[in-house]
């Protein structure tokens, strides 16, 4: 992102919206109460649309900012060869952090047993008061629309990419990106004068695109502030306080795999500073909290990755843009709590090996998982059916999600940034070398 040359930079004014539309909205909460018919109007009237413009900004970009960022990315690499090598090392690491990030889960739900003590009676109250039936049996519809490894994998494949384009929330990004990448491949293979042209176009676009970005990015602070209104004025705090436990179990756990695991990863694989690196991504982290999606904050990590981390254009424009869908650690790790509670929650005792289920789903659900708000419920819903767990259960969570959606969100993208460096410098990458050409 550009900051302004004069005056107040933009990640200074996005963090200015933040706090203070978090503040504002407490403020209106603790007044009215979360659900008073004026506070209401002027969520449905102001702060909604106009949240939902700054988003719709961004998501209009993703599309061609995808295509051409994985394109180019695959035909600088040179073609399937090295492109299969990137690949491979950060899958590694997607699965190695994954698998860090469901381990933390499922020790932490363990001990602290966030779900023990709630009486039936209770958990039926609480469901009642707080819960959102609606967008857990929306959920609950998309899990059993579930299938097997082997027709997910083909289902990957589009047969239409245009229409994958055209449902960016149904899956449809995984499978553009599986086009993008076969004509990144294939761009890459032909004959390097007749793909010039292509390459010059893919240029425009993605320098076009990086421009939109811009020009969304300075609505930001208002946008920001829209969003976070809208979540604390009508966040019911009674539910956090019911639900306290799983909630802070899961921040703090969050904050563990941030700041503790790929600190580590950071210092031993990238050899970098990592309270550096924190810093050099400050905006991204504060995008992907303040819009809760991953896609929504790719265009910004892409920059910030190469103008900050000063990391290979060809290597961030692939593993971001994938891992941006497909590696999403603290959506894992969420999950993996929020299974667990809800087990512990509904007297479920999971033996060892249905704690191991939970694991592996919890690390593929993190693949799977879409990089918009609330992306992770569908993947839950899954995952209860198969430990027998009332998929349903999801609507008293999905109450409090925001804010957790916010921070797992931070957790997934900097998960993307900390991969694209170690493979950037797994593959000879100088820290402090300018990048390649923008
Ligand atoms: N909001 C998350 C993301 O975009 C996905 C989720 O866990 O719901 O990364």
């Amino acid at each position: 992102m550009h900051e302004a040359k004069k005056g107040v930079p933009l990640h200074v004014k996005v963090l200015l919206g933040l706090i203070l539309g978090a503040v504002a909205g407490w403020v209106v909460q603790q007044q009215f109460g979360p659900k008073h018919p004026d506070v209401a109007w002027w969520i449905s009237e102001v702060f909604d649309p106009l949240g939902t413009l700054f988003l719709k900004l961004i998501y209009m970009v993703i599309v061609p900012l995808l295509f051409s960022a994985l394109t180019l990315g695959i035909m600088e690499l040179g073609g399937a060869k090295k492109l299969g090598r990137i690949g491979m090392r950060a899958l590694l690491f997607t699965v190695i952090l994954s698998g860090t990030a469901v381990g933390l889960a499922v020790i932490g739900t363990n001990l602290v047993q966030p779900g023990k003590g709630f009486s039936e009676a209770q958990r039926i109250d609480l469901t009642e008061r707080f819960g959102d039936s609606t967008k857990a049996e929306d959920s609950v519809k998309k899990a059993s629309e579930q299938k097997g490894v082997i027709r997910t994998i083909v289902d990957f494949v589009p047969s239409n990419p245009v229409e994958s384009a055209g449902a960016p929330n149904l899956g449809g990004v995984l499978q553009f990106m599986v086009f993008a990448v076969f004509f990144g491949i294939a761009l890459a293979t032909i004959d390097a004068q007749t793909a010039a042209p292509v390459k010059a176009v893919m240029e425009g676009i993605f320098g076009a695109s990086q421009r939109l970005i811009e020009i969304a990015m300075m609505v930001a602070p208002i946008g920001v502030f829209a969003l976070i209104f809208k979540t604390t004025a009508t966040l019911g705090l009674e539910a956090f306080a019911a639900l306290g436990k799983y909630a802070a179990l899961v921040l703090i756990l969050l904050a563990i795999h941030l700041f503790v695991t790929y600190s580590v990863v950071l210092k031993v694989f990238a050899k970098r500073n990592p309270l550096e690196f924190f810093r050099q991504v400050r905006v991204v982290i504060l995008t992907a909290f303040s819009t809760s999606s991953s896609n929504a904050t790719l265009p910004t990590a892409l920059r910030s990755s190469n103008e900050d981390l000063k990391i290979p254009r060809e290597i961030g424009n692939f593993v971001m843009t994938v891992g941006a869908t497909a590696n999403q650690n603290g959506t894992a790790l969420f999950e993996g709590v929020t299974v667990l509670f809800l087990a512990q929650l509904f007297g479920i005792t999971l033996s060892l090996g249905e704690q191991f289920t939970v694991i592996g789903l919890a690390i593929l659900a993190g693949i799977g998982t879409a990089g918009v708000p609330g992306g992770s419920w569908p993947m839950i819903a899954a995952i209860l059916v198969q430990v027998n767990v009332p998929p349903a259960a999801i609507a008293l969570c999905i109450g409090i999600d925001r804010i957790l959606d916010m921070s797992r969100t931070v957790v997934n993208v900097v998960g993307d940034m900390t991969i694209a460096a170690c493979v950037a410098k797994s593959e000879g990458l100088v820290i402090g070398e300018p990048a390649t050409a923008t």
